[in-house]
């Protein structure tokens, strides 16, 4: 029998948007199961928490296992991402590509990790065109200043978005 061919979708996800969703989509499509990473990474200073993160990706992600036939796994990590991707034995390291900015990176991210461990293989994806533009980090952006951010997250990811800017506000009063 051939051998189980699972699939990491490592990332941030501060939070999941529509752009993660399609290609987590793809992605489920290419392999017999895939782990969802989502980073600690604590040196991007996340505006929501590790488990926050986690169970809003879990949620999202749920009616996709379920539509594609295929099992998604969503766990936190923490640790270089070769590491974990040998310890949850992922052969296969799916990265979105947006624009030509994500390029660079995405290039030398995935060549020193093809140095690091040569049996894993980091395939790129491109998301439906209406989705490429969104980025987490845009929609914190335009939620801060009022705007209307339901066309780039789910619902439920779009009020965790407004009760944290609340609650923020709380503290201090931003502008
Ligand atoms: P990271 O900090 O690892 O870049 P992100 O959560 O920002 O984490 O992104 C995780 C992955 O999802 C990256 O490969 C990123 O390019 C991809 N991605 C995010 N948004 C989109 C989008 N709108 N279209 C395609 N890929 C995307």
């Amino acid at each position: 029998m051939a051998e189980e061919r699972v699939g990491l979708y490592p990332g941030t996800f501060d939070p999941i948007t529509y752009g993660h969703i399609d290609i987590t989509r793809r992605a489920a499509k290419l392999v017999d199961r895939l782990v969802i990473g989502v980073a600690a990474n604590a040196s991007k200073a996340p505006l929501f928490s590790l488990d926050e993160r986690v169970n809003m990706v879990r949620a999202e992600t749920r009616a996709v296992a379920e539509q594609e036939g295929v099992g998604i796994e969503v766990q936190p990590f923490d640790d270089l991402l070769m590491r974990y991707a040998e310890r949850i034995g992922a052969r296969i390291i799916v990265r979105g590509l947006r624009a030509v900015s994500d390029f660079e990176y995405e290039f030398q991210m995935a060549g020193m990790n093809a140095v690091l461990n040569p049996k894993v293989e980091t395939v790129f994806l491109m998301a439906d065109a209406k989705y490429q533009p969104i980025a987490s980090r845009l929609v914190k952006e335009i939620a801060a200043y009022g705007g209307n951010i339901d066309s780039f997250i789910p619902p439920r990811v779009a009020q965790a978005i407004q009760n944290k800017i609340m609650a923020e506000r709380g503290g201090y009063r931003a502008g």
